[in-house]
């Protein structure tokens, strides 16, 4: 490798650094938390900082395209723009790689794929737009949508040719095919994901600078010209004749997320620390267009304390949300803002997602919440009902019932139809106290399917491209679990090929 390796972090420490800058996360502040948390998977890393950054020392004065915020938009867009000949550089102004993308659990959605082939499931593009479609209400941006259903089958590819496998296929809400691409062993896509694409970021020697905060993206005669970035503490300006931004939403930016939405203040997040919304506030201020930026999405599991997410595989292998009085009060495969609107009728306005030991095989997250202590165990759902001081009986029979309802693949109380292919009838019984939490900005800047930033007028701003998270209308009003891995390959490939088609 020709670019020095800045080796000053271990992976205690990014464990350690995730732990902490998951926004509302209580401290990991000792060795043994450290220690346990590295051991699972929603919230950690491994590879990634253990191989390295470029030393500060190696930034040069232009690159071909700079790309802002190394999460799995960023990268895709470095590799692809590698790939294509040119000589990317990332920035990434947090001590570690990975941005919300190293937090995400359930999976990356993808249609027509080889593995659903495999697996005997038949789905199509069509059927992927027009779910995706009806989860946002009908108010995605069509063109975008198109793009994403017809070329997530070959992100899937992509990312196995690089050695990223998803070949485990699970369903989140408001779909109704197994579409829900992660790894083999059913783990979380985040930690794996990043693992897989900053290897290959490293192993195609594309320089990835971290704790380099851009500050402003710069222009000269109506076109982009690079950014400012700040290093150790310095303000340096470096060339490029194109710019990607992918820094993500600002789920982690409370002025940010009021603007939009002021009966959301006081929520906890799930979002990590860097989500602060730099990417639009700089397009902005180049007169780039932003859309939907008052849509929130609050996911409806969420553990209180530190604002961890409890994905949705658990409901999609199975679990289900009752309220404090034993009794399911929502189909909870529905769409999230239904289930967290659901919630929030509760007198509690919280609940628990009960599930069993099968469940809790075929979901290897929840490894990691019980080491975090989240989760509520018992031999027997009488004994989960007296531990979480719910009516046993009350408990009892909502487990019978749908157990029958499993069984008989009719749930007559709330016409649940997916995440019912394994009754609750397992050795030992868990259960996690969960409500609604801020989770994804569905708002963001406005690009075109060639990931082209645009300015008010609809014009696409000279060497300016975005993807991801930064971006908005994709989702439309409300974003179904697995299509944001999904948007971050998809756009993010596009976005490293459209700038290196663009500095030719
Ligand atoms: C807990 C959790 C679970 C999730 N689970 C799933 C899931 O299972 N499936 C799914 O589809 N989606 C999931 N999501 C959503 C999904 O993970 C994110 O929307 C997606 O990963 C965003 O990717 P990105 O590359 O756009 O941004 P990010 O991954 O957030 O990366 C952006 C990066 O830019 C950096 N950055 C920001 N500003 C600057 C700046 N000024 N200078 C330099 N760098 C900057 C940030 O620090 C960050 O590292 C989940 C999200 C969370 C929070």
């Amino acid at each position: 490798m020709k670019n020095k390796v800045f080796k000053t972090l271990t992976a205690s420490l990014a464990v350690m650094f995730l732990l902490t800058g998951c926004g509302g996360n209580k401290k990991a502040d000792t060795k043994e938390s450290t220690k346990k948390s590295s051991e699972s998977s929603t919230e950690v890393t491994t590879g990634a900082s253990e191989k390295g950054y470029t030393d500060p020392k190696d930034m040069k004065d232009e690159y071909d395209i700079i790309i802002v915020g190394a999460g799995g938009a960023g990268m895709s867009a470095a590799i692809e723009a590698k790939n294509d000949g040119k000589n990317p550089v990332i920035f990434e102004k947090m001590p570690v790689a990975g941005g919300n993308t190293l937090k995400s659990s359930s999976g990356m959605n993808a249609s027509e794929t080889k593995f659903q082939k495999e697996q005997g499931i038949e789905d199509s593009n069509d059927k992927f737009y027009e779910e995706t479609l009806k989860g946002g209400h009908g108010t995605n941006d069509k063109e975008l949508l198109r793009y994403y259903v017809d070329n997530s089958a070959s992100a899937i590819d992509w990312l196995d040719s690089m050695g990223i496998k998803l070949n485990n296929l699970t369903i989140t809400g408001g779909m109704s095919e197994k579409r829900t691409h992660r790894p083999e062993d059913g783990s979380a896509v985040g930690g794996y994901l990043v693992d897989g694409l900053t290897r290959n970021v490293f192993e195609k020697e594309i320089p990835l600078f971290v704790n380099a905060d851009v500050t402003e993206i710069t222009e000269k005669d109506g076109a982009v010209s690079g950014v400012k970035v700040k290093v150790e503490g310095k303000e340096k300006e470096i060339k490029s004749k194109a710019v990607v931004v992918t820094t993500g939403g600002y789920g982690a930016n409370p002025e940010m997320l009021e603007a939009g939405r002021p009966d959301l203040k006081g929520y906890v997040t799930t979002n990590s620390e860097g989500s602060t919304g730099d990417g639009i506030k700089m397009i902005e201020k180049l007169g780039g267009q932003t859309v939907d930026m008052d849509q929130i999405q609050i996911h409806p599991t969420v553990q209180q304390d530190n604002g961890i997410l409890i994905g949705e595989a658990v409901r999609g292998e199975g679990g289900i949300l009752v309220s404090q009085e034993g009794k399911r009060f929502v189909n909870e495969m529905d769409t999230r803002d239904n289930v967290s609107a659901a919630e929030n009728k509760l007198k509690e306005k919280s609940a628990y997602l009960v599930f069993d030991s099968g469940v809790k095989e075929r979901v290897k997250a929840i490894e990691f919440y019980e080491k975090q202590g989240f989760v509520t165990k018992a031999d027997s759902v009488e004994a989960l009902a007296k531990e979480l001081k719910i009516d046993d009986k009350a408990l009892t029979e909502t487990v019978d019932t749908w157990n029958k309802a499993v069984a008989n693949k009719k749930d007559a109380a709330f016409n649940r139809e997916t995440g019912m292919d394994n009754a609750l009838d397992g050795k030992e019984y868990y259960a996690i106290k969960i409500a609604p939490g801020i989770h994804y900005t569905m708002g963001g800047v406005k690009i075109n399917s060639n990931t082209e930033v645009l300015d008010k007028d609809g014009k696409a701003i000279p060497g300016l491209f975005a993807a991801g998270e930064v971006t908005g209308g994709l989702h439309g009003e409300n974003r179904i679990g697995g299509n944001s891995v999904g948007d971050i390959i998809v756009f993010g490939r596009q976005s490293g090929k459209q700038s290196a088609a663009f500095v030719k």
